[in-house]
């Protein structure tokens, strides 16, 4: 029998109401003859509340007891959901990760898959078992611990096990109709895309759009998993939504796919470093032993052996940096004259696979944004994107402008 997987986030699994009308949905696949795997996510909002209540009692909490505790709310919706088939006659079984399972790192929360073995799902479906509901986001170390795979990481678990069953296709079901070419709350131009490429996806996830976790796109990109978003609130067709494919399976495309935005970025330079062979490693080397995530790097020029290196980082790790930069000071490895932070800005970038091709985006890019006088701070670009930091209180005047240059609304 064919295979599928559908994943229903928080949103679309939030109330007993909701968990009926996507059994509903599910009963339509199963009626077309699939053997459906179910990944659910916990009711919306109930992570952060169990994430609320491990930090309050407990600061410097024990990662193996903060996964315990967090993986549980997948844990209900996924025996609710099951119970709600079976209500409908449809013979479905929960399924917790380590009853799988799936196997993962120890790295708690933010653990990786290494395994799903096929056996036990492979043996109920040979026994008529229709649906199988499985929690998302968790799964079991070696040591035999639950672990979690990060924030969002209910997409991930959907994507590996459709690679894992060679499902026909992996159906993300979420509270938006698909992927837009930006965000459709900053501007009203914003179109729904009806196919996108997995390498333009994995740049939008990764530079901040929140539809698809990152390492479910690149999962998905990996194996080969047909993956579509769609929205658990519409009626469906065969079209809806958006499917994230391989880009020889795009017949046409704008050369910019689409704008992403990161708001809580902030910048850091530290000016007058004294230039030596091995200075970027004597600082970015303890930047990331703190636990620093750097973005962009800018080393600008020597002028007299001394130069400016600029970096930017997410706002709440400006702490951790500024102590890590402090230390360098104090040991006396890196000699710099003063650091200068800059918590207020964002990071807007333009994507897309048609930029291998077509030259001129960049200065395109830039063009739009000084039109409408807005300062770029830091430049970043890659095949695929262009990424700039500006000041952020014209993140979205940027994401307007950029949207309207590259003509977004319009379809390729
Ligand atoms: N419930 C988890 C979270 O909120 C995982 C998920 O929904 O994907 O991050
Ligand atoms: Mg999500």
């Amino acid at each position: 029998m064919p295979r599928l997987v559908m994943k229903f986030g928080g949103t679309s699994v939030a109330n007993l109401d909701r968990i009926k009308r996507v059994a509903k949905r599910i009963g339509v696949e199963v009626a077309r003859g699939y053997e459906v795997i179910v990944i659910v996510s916990a009711m919306s909002g109930k992570t952060n509340e169990l994430v609320g209540w491990v930090q309050e009692t407990s600061p410097l909490f024990d990662a193996r007891e903060f996964d315990a505790i967090v993986s549980s709310g997948e844990n209900v919706t996924a025996g609710l959901m099951a119970l709600t088939l079976q209500e409908m006659d449809i013979p479905a079984r929960s399924w917790q990760g380590w009853q799988v399972p799936v196997q993962t790192t120890s790295a708690h929360s933010s653990a990786r898959i290494e395994a799903i073995p096929t056996d036990n799902l492979d043996a109920k479906f040979a026994e008529g078992m229709k649906v199988a509901v499985v929690a998302g986001f968790q799964g079991v170390s070696d040591e035999g611990r639950i672990t979690t795979l990060g924030r969002g990481g209910s997409d991930t678990t959907a994507v590996a096990f459709a690679a894992a069953f060679d499902a026909e296709r992996c159906d993300i079901y979420t509270d938006v109709d698909g992927v837009y070419t930006t965000d459709p709350r900053i501007t009203d131009k914003a179109r729904k895309l009806d196919r996108i490429a997995f390498e333009e996806m994995l740049e939008l996830a990764s530079l901040g759009a929140k539809v698809l976790q990152t390492r479910s796109v690149e999962l998905a990109m990996r194996y080969k998993v047909k993956l579509r978003v769609l929205s658990s609130f519409d009626e469906q067709t065969d079209t809806s939504g958006t499917l994230v494919c391989d880009e020889e399976d795009i017949m046409e495309s704008n050369v910019v796919a689409g704008v992403a935005y990161s708001r809580d970025e902030a910048k850091m330079t530290l000016l007058a470093v004294a230039d030596r062979p091995g200075i970027a490693a004597a600082i970015f080397g303890p930047l990331s032993e703190a636990g620093v995530n750097v973005d962009m790097i800018i080393q600008n020029i020597s002028e007299e052996g001394r130069t400016d290196m600029t970096f930017s980082l997410p706002t709440d790790q400006v702490l951790r940096a500024t102590e890590a930069v402090d230390a360098l000071k104090t040991s006396g490895n890196v000699n710099f004259e003063k650091l200068e932070t800059d918590a207020e800005v964002a990071k807007v970038s333009v994507v897309g696979i048609g930029m291998r091709s077509h030259a001129g985006v960049a200065s395109k890019m830039f063009a739009a944004l000084s039109a409408e006088g807005v300062n770029i701070k830091v430049i970043s670009t890659s095949e695929i994107k262009i990424s700039v930091l500006v000041d952020r209180k014209y993140m979205e005047l940027a994401v307007q402008a950029l949207h309207d240059a590259f003509e977004l609304e319009k379809e390729g």
